[in-house]
Formats: structure tokens, C-alpha cells, sequence
């Protein structure tokens, strides 16, 4: 399935997997497998080939009631009475049973969204390691008590409680990880959530929400709602019971929710989109640096938050930079998923397919130039599914929308600059402030632009590390709140402020 591979000698095997069993899959609230209230379903298909994988349950606002009203009960019922040692142990649990079906839940990513599958395998550490992060976090959340300067006696301390219900909406590029950075920090605090995956890739919530059953999560603790956005995640952004949005997707979406979450006022943490800056000075170890900056955007075909796609590479190696970094996009074999040897998979929809051939048409026209890729791929068995190749643009300047605007694709925007107090200005000149990375062997250098990039990560000499106790979020349009670290498990708690008269 590799690029240029003969046509007519691919034959595409039909994906199987053990969570498709040919069945409808249902939604889960409160603890049961349930039917639309609509009855309506939609499918989801693997879009490596355009085969329809399953139809699955289309939640709708009466489900997101339902749903709501389950995450309100058991969190003013049962669930407020399970003390952090026992949610702890739910994660643990959680944690061992993802562990031990990982290679289902990598394949499922896989032929949900079409990331390779060496890359869902990789990530094994990281999901598994967040949900034993959050449980640590579990026993590991206490107020203070506060010396005052009032007259009289008084101790006075502050509690931490968990917010309520929360509403939770993800997008479809990591489905796994997305799914357990709101699951993990919600069974930890004590909240309750509903969860709308992404409609382009909902198969590995709900099977987590199996996971998370099997572990021992009480009925309404976890409930996942499948669904379209303007439907299922309107309404669940939209609902007066619900406490705290904490929502990842484009900043367009993030505006309406924040627009909608006004009628109750309720708590919105957003994780947004980027055009992420990652700078190249001439005196980095440019053999690390040319993988290094070439996967920070053609990894998971581009479609991450935090891709590295504005190429800053200092003048005097700009050239010959570019031309290595456009050499080792096109080693890198396109293909599907599910082959062990695939390196870059295909975009997650027709959509994002359009969207993406869109830009590299309107990099053309602003004059861009290709070094690699620039074309949809539509050799043999490629066709079926929505493939674009890893490309760079060189020529590229801040003002094209190729510079500006987030293409959530496998392409490049490699722009020459000549010395770092430009670099610095022109690493911001975006409403966004994501990701950010900065290859050098000068320390001061370093230090220098990981303060003046205005963006939530900057990554020195590598791209894209994350850790389960590293904060992640962004600056500017791209939102606000963290997750990961500590400050996430403080975004699903309210501080409380008790004070005794003692004297
Ligand atoms: P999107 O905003 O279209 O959709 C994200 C989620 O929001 C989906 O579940 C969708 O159904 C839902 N949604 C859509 N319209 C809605 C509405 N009106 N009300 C409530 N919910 C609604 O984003 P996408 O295209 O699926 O994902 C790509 C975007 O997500 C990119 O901009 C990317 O940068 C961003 N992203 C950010 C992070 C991060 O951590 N900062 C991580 C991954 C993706």
C-alpha cells in the first residue's frame, strides 16, 4: 500500500477488529448501552480506504439530557462518598486493563482515524502512564490552612472540591489520549463526565467507557454520548446542569462554546488550534534537527494541535535545510495503518482532504514553492482513502494564509530569517500560541526565545515531548487551561474558603 506501489496488484484487506462485531454500537449512560432516543445512527468509516467500520448510536440533545442527568446523580449520590483511595484504585485498575488491550485500542485508533500504527503502539506509555499520573493525583489533593491578619481567633482554611458534572468534548486526532485527559483528571477529582468524542472517530471512547465499566466505575460516573458537533456538542456545551466545559477542537468551535456556556456561567477550559513557529538557527545539530523538524508536522499526518508548520530556518542554511527537510518527507512511506511499515497515514476525512488540498492549492497561488508533496495521492489503492503527502513550501512569507492559518495537513511553511530579535517578533506575528520549537547548540540563544515565544510548550533540541506531569495548553487563540501536571487536576476542582471563629 506504499506510495507508487502497482495498482493493480493491491488488494486492500477488509478491516477487521474485535470491537466490530457488525453490530450498531450503542452510547453508554449510566452504566447501560443504549439507543439514540432518535434511534438514528451514522457511520464511521476507516479512512485509509472509505470502508465503513461501524454505524454507531447519534446522540442528540434528549441523549445529552439523559446522559447529564446520570453524571448529576451519581456525582450528588454514590460517587460523592468514594473516598480518593478508592478512586485511586478505579485508575490503577483502569490503567492495568488498558495495559493489558492495548494493542486493541492502538488498532482502533488506527482504523478510526488512519494514524499508523506504530505510532498508536508508541503511545502505550504515555496513555497508560496518565491514568496512573491521575491516580497519584487521586490521594494527592488538599487545601491549606491560611495564617489571617483579622482581629480575634479564627483558623481558616480552604477546601478542594470537585466542580461537578463535566462536559466534555474531543476531537478526532488522538481519540485515545484526548479521551483519558478528560476521563483521568475527572475520576480523580471526584467529577463526572459526559463524553462526546468526535464524530469522524468515536469507536475508542466507547470502548474505553467498556474499560472504564469493567474497572469499576459506578453507573453515570463515565458516560459517552457519540454525536455531531452542532447537535450533541451544542447541547452538551449548552446544558444548565452541566459545571465545566473542557473542550479540545478549532478555535472556531471554541468561540461558540464559550458563547453558549453564558447561559449558566459554568467553568470552560479550551485546547485549541496553532501554526506553531519552530526555529532552526545554522548553528543546531542540523542532522537532528532535519527529522526532527520534518515529523513535528508530518507525524500523524499533521493533524496535531502543536505541529511545528511555520519553518523558521536561519539564512545562511535555509537552502540546503529545506531541500534536506523536503528530502526526508519524501522517504517517508505513505500508506495505510494498518501496514506495520506505513510512516505517514492518511487525513482523517473527505473533509479534512478538501480542506488540506484547499491550502496547497492557495500556497501555489501566493507564490509558495514545493520542494515535496504538494498533490493528493492517487495511486492504486491510495484512491479509496484520503491521502496527502508529507510537503514543503519554501518562499514562504508571514503574510500568506499558508503562514497564518492552521492547515491541520502534512505540509510545511519553510520562511528564511536572518537574526533572533526578528525571529522572536515574527515567531508571534499569529493570533495563536501552541507549540513552539527552537534548535541551536547556543545555550543563551535557547533560553532567550523559550522566554520571548508567547506559547503555551517550547521544545529546545527536540519537538513534541510530552509527559503526563508536564502542563500542556496554549497562549492567545489557543485557549485556555492546562492539561497534564498538576495545574490540570486544579482546573476540575473549586477552591473553598472555610473560616471558624475560635476566640
Ligand atoms: P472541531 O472544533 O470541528 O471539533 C471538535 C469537537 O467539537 C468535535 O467533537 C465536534 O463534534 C465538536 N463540535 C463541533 N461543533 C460544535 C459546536 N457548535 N458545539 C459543541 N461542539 C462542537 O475540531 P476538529 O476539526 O475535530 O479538530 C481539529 C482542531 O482541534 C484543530 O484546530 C486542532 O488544532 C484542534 N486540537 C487542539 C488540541 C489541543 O490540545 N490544543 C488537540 C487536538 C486538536
Amino acid at each position: 500500500l506504499s506510495r507508487g506501489a502497482n495498482a493493480m496488484t493491491v488488494d486492500v484487506p477488509r478491516t477487521t477488529h474485535p470491537f466490530l462485531d457488525g453490530r450498531p454500537k450503542r452510547m453508554l449512560i449510566d452504566g447501560k448501552w443504549v439507543e439514540a432516543a432518535s434511534g438514528k445512527t451514522f457511520a464511521t468509516v476507516n479512512p485509509a480506504t472509505g470502508e465503513v467500520l461501524a454505524q454507531v448510536a447519534e446522540g442528540g440533545a434528549e441523549d445529552i439530557d439523559r446522559a447529564v442527568a446520570a453524571a448529576r446523580a451519581a456525582f450528588d449520590g454514590p460517587w460523592s462518598k468514594v473516598k480518593p483511595f478508592e478512586r485511586q484504585n478505579i485508575l490503577l485498575r483502569l490503567a492495568d486493563l488498558l495495559d493489558r488491550h492495548f494493542e486493541e485500542f492502538a488498532a482502533l485508533d488506527t482504523i478510526d482515524m488512519g494514524a499508523p500504527i506504530s505510532r498508536t503502539r508508541a503511545n502505550r506509555l504515555r496513555a497508560v502512564g496518565m491514568l496512573r499520573y491521575y491516580a497519584g493525583q487521586a490521594v494527592s489533593i488538599h487545601g491549606e490552612t491560611i495564617e489571617t491578619s483579622l482581629p480575634g481567633e479564627y483558623v481558616s482554611y480552604t477546601l478542594k472540591e470537585p466542580v461537578g458534572v463535566i462536559g466534555a468534548i474531543i476531537p478526532w486526532n488522538a481519540p485515545l489520549s484526548s479521551s483519558i485527559w478528560k476521563i483521568g483528571p475527572a475520576l480523580a477529582t471526584g467529577c463526572t463526565v459526559v463524553l462526546k468524542p468526535a464524530e469522524e472517530a468515536p469507536l475508542t471512547p466507547l470502548r474505553l467507557g467498556a474499560l472504564c465499566l469493567e474497572a469499576g466505575v459506578p453507573p453515570g460516573v463515565v458516560n459517552v454520548v457519540p454525536g455531531f458537533g452542532e447537535t450533541a456538542g451544542a447541547a452538551l456545551a449548552a446544558h444548565r446542569g452541566v459545571d465545566k466545559v473542557a473542550f479540545t477542537g478549532s478555535h472556531v468551535t471554541g468561540q461558540k462554546i464559550v458563547q453558549t456556556s453564558a447561559g449558566n456561567l459554568k467553568r470552560v477550559s479550551l485546547e485549541l488550534g496553532g501554526k506553531s513557529p519552530d526555529v532552526v538557527f545554522a548553528d543546531a545539530d542540523l542532522d537532528a534537527a532535519v527529522p526532527g523538524a520534518a515529523m513535528a508536522v508530518f507525524a500523524n499526518s499533521g493533524q496535531i494541535c502543536s505541529a511545528g508548520t511555520r519553518l523558521f530556518v536561519e539564512r545562511r542554511v535555509y537552502e540546503e535545510f529545506t531541500a534536506r527537510v523536503a528530502a526526508y518527507g519524501r522517504s517517508l512511506r505513505v500508506g495505510d495503518g494498518r501496514d506495520e511499515a506505513t510512516q505517514v497515514g492518511p487525513l482523517v476525512s473527505p473533509e479534512q482532504l478538501d480542506r488540506v488540498t484547499g491550502y496547497l492549492a492557495i500556497g501555489r497561488q501566493e507564490g509558495a514553492r514545493p520542494l515535496a508533496g504538494g498533490e493528493r495521492l492517487t495511486d492504486g489503492a491510495l484512491a479509496r482513502g484520503f491521502f496527502v503527502p508529507p510537503t514543503v513550501f519554501a518562499d514562504v512569507r508571514d503574510e500568506m494564509r499558508i503562514a497564518q492559518e492552521e492547515i491541520f495537513g502534512p505540509v510545511i511553511s519553510a520562511i528564511p530569517f536572518d537574526d533572533i530579535e526578528e525571529v522572536a517578533k515574527r515567531a508571534n506575528a499569529t493570533p495563536f500560541g501552541l507549540g513552539s520549537g527552537v534548535w541551536t547548540r547556543d545555550v543563551s540563544k535557547a533560553h532567550r526565545l523559550a522566554r520571548s515565544i508567547r506559547a503555551g510548550s517550547v521544545w529546545i533540541n527536540c519537538y513534541q515531548a510530552m509527559d503526563p506531569a508536564m502542563p500542556f495548553g496554549g497562549y492567545k487563540m489557543s485557549g485556555y487551561g492546562r492539561e497534564g501536571g498538576k495545574q490540570h487536576v486544579d482546573e476540575y476542582l473549586n477552591v473553598k474558603a472555610v473560616w471558624i471563629r475560635t476566640g
